[in-house]
């Protein structure tokens, strides 16, 4: 119980019955489903790395920084006091020391630099943990992860743009990038008339000789990060669309003509700006060929996905471990709330999706790892990433609606991290493809590729025989795959069976042995109830709720 404050003669009443605020904790040491996966998916190298990262990020100090990131959201400078154009946007300072604490630790680059197996698997830890204090940063820190990949079909270019890229210096100022160590990149696909059909861009490219160089002339709809030091755009070229990197700078060290016309006034991701802006001969560099925009792109975009999916499972980690410290101290009816069964059953539950969605985000990372000379895990990649991305932030927004129901009317009050964590839920999954999106491209794949599917049923077929609720429904699967991918209605029914199959198979591997219990019979048994908090009753609730418990 938290210390009794005494009272003074001007005082109404003793405040009792409340929560001692979180204490200041080592946000991966206090994680064992974070530990456990990062051991098993290969990266147990990194854990030193990421325990630093983590304790910072479990500081009061950080926590201030992220409030008030999010309560002085950045501002737009269109033109300065002369009514010159300046196009830059001003962020709270709180904001600058979030990112350079993010890229000082390599959230952005480690896959990239690091010589040993296991970098997007050490990328997945970091990330998700990161995700947790603000999500405002994890978006420039994804984009800037994920230019490499696409960045590397250039090789001048990339190497040109990947050391600035990859360094771990953080430099705000507004600056030609060669007068600066570090840059963070960004991406710009979507228009007004189409997000997720890029193919429909009115952007036009006009080459400047054969030398590589374009002006564009168009407009971005969404363009999250606008002081990135460049983007990665697509616009029609003579043969069809091309991916082309526009930088703020131009070579000669003059602006590019990159005109912000506003900002969006978002639901959440308050910290970060996300802009529409306009391109009017603007200078930019081809890269792979015309008509090979997408193509090029998606390659960031596969890369993206990946953390659109582990971001989720961080928001759930951040929003359960809130609902439980906050159960474990408050009472009512006499009794504490997390002795209350039902409130067992909700909290449980909760722990259970969120276990088996950091398991799911930390495989699907590892088959990053492995995609290169493996054709199987490169498959298994694709089609994973998609499914995780899908199903974890589908589950998410109910998710942190129910932990922030869990602290009654205090989780709806601002000082609390849970109205920000709730505004944040739907956001991953909307952007890199929104989940029919996704659900319809996982549909192509498996058309297209027959034996991508059996990369899925291989990798789950490895639990068969630990749980036969779980062997039934791999049956299901397999019997039904056929005709789940014969119509596109039946697009998310595919993806919702085949992402609790490996969620199912990987708890039923690796356990908690009571978490993979309370897993398959709800998740996996078709009496499952839809909302959270309808476990079974001869659940090990103690045991589970303990996953998610800090010490206080
Ligand atoms: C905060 C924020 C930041 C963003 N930042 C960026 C950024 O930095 N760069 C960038 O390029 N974009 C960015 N976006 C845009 C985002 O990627 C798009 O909003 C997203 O791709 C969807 O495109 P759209 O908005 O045009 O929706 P639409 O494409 O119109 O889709 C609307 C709905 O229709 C569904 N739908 C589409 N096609 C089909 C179909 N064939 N069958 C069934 N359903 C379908 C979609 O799933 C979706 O639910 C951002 C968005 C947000 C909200």
């Amino acid at each position: 119980m938290p210390p009794r404050q005494p009272i003074s003669k001007f005082d109404t009443h003793e405040v009792t019955n409340q929560p001692p605020p979180l204490p200041e904790f080592n946000w991966f040491e206090a994680d064992p489903i974070l530990k456990q996966a990062l051991q098993r998916e290969g990266a147990g190298w990194a854990a030193e790395k990421v325990a630093a990262f983590g304790k910072l990020l479990g500081t009061e100090h950080t926590a201030e920084l992220a409030l008030a990131a999010n309560r002085f959201p950045p501002e737009l400078r269109t033109f300065d006091r002369f009514g010159r154009r300046m196009d830059e946007v001003e962020y709270h300072p709180a904001y600058h020391e979030l990112m350079r604490l993010a890229k000082t630790h390599e959230v952005h680059s480690i896959p990239w630099t690091t010589s040993r197996p296991g970098g997007h698997v050490a990328h997945m830890a970091l990330e998700y943990l990161l995700v947790q204090a603000d999500a405002g940063v994890c978006c420039p820190m994804t984009m800037t992860y994920a230019s490499v990949a696409a960045l590397a079909r250039e090789p001048t270019l990339a190497s040109e743009w990947t050391p600035r890229i990859l360094s771990p210096d953080y430099d705000q100022r507004f600056l030609p990038p060669q007068e600066k160590t570090g840059v963070t990149i960004g991406m710009a696909m979507t228009e007004k008339q189409g997000g997720s059909d890029v193919r429909a861009n009115t952007t036009s490219a006009r080459p400047l000789g054969n030398t590589g160089e374009y002006e564009l002339t168009g407009h971005k709809w969404f363009c999250s990060a606008p002081m990135s030091d460049a983007f990665l755009t697509l616009a029609q070229t003579a043969s069809g669309l091309g991916c082309f990197l526009v930088p703020r700078w131009r070579p000669d060290d003059t602006r590019n003509s990159f005109h912000i016309q506003r900002l969006k006034d978002k639901l959440g991701d308050r910290s970060n700006a996300s802009a529409e802006i306009e391109y009017r001969s603007t200078w930019a560099k081809l890269i792979g060929e015309e008509g090979q925009g997408v193509r090029v792109i998606i390659d960031m975009v596969h890369h993206t996905r990946l953390d659109t999916a582990l971001a989720a499972a961080g928001l759930m980690r951040q929003a359960i471990l809130q609902a439980v410290h906050h159960a474990t101290h408050r009472t009512a009816f006499q009794k504490l709330l997390s002795e209350h069964p039902l409130m067992r059953s909700v909290l449980a539950d909760l722990v259970v999706e969120w276990v088996a969605a950091t398991m799911l985000a930390a495989r699907v990372a590892r088959s990053f790892d492995q995609s290169a000379g493996n054709a199987t895990e490169a498959l298994f990649s694709r089609l994973a990433v998609a499914i995780a991305k899908y199903w974890i932030n589908k589950r998410l927004p109910g998710f942190v609606c129910e932990a922030l129901e869990c602290h009654g009317g205090s989780g709806y009050v601002e000082e609390s991290i849970m109205p920000r964590l709730y505004r944040q839920a739907p956001l991953n999954g909307i952007w890199e493809g929104s989940g029919n999106v996704i659900c319809l491209d996982l549909l192509r794949t498996i058309r297209r590729e027959p034996a991508a599917v059996e990369t899925l049923l291989a990798e789950a077929e490895t639990a068969r025989g630990g749980d036969r609720r779980l062997d039934h429904a791999l049956d299901k699967l397999r019997t039904g795959i056929h005709d789940l991918s014969s119509s596109d209605i039946h697009a998310r029914r595919l993806a919702e069976l085949i992402a609790i199959v490996l969620q199912g198979s990987l708890l039923v591997k690796y356990g908690p042995a009571p978490v993979a219990e309370a897993f398959c019979a709800s998740r996996l048994e078709n009496d499952w109830c839809r909302t959270y908090g309808t476990l079974p009753a001869n659940i090990a609730f103690d045991e589970i709720i303990n996953l998610a418990r800090v010490s206080s």
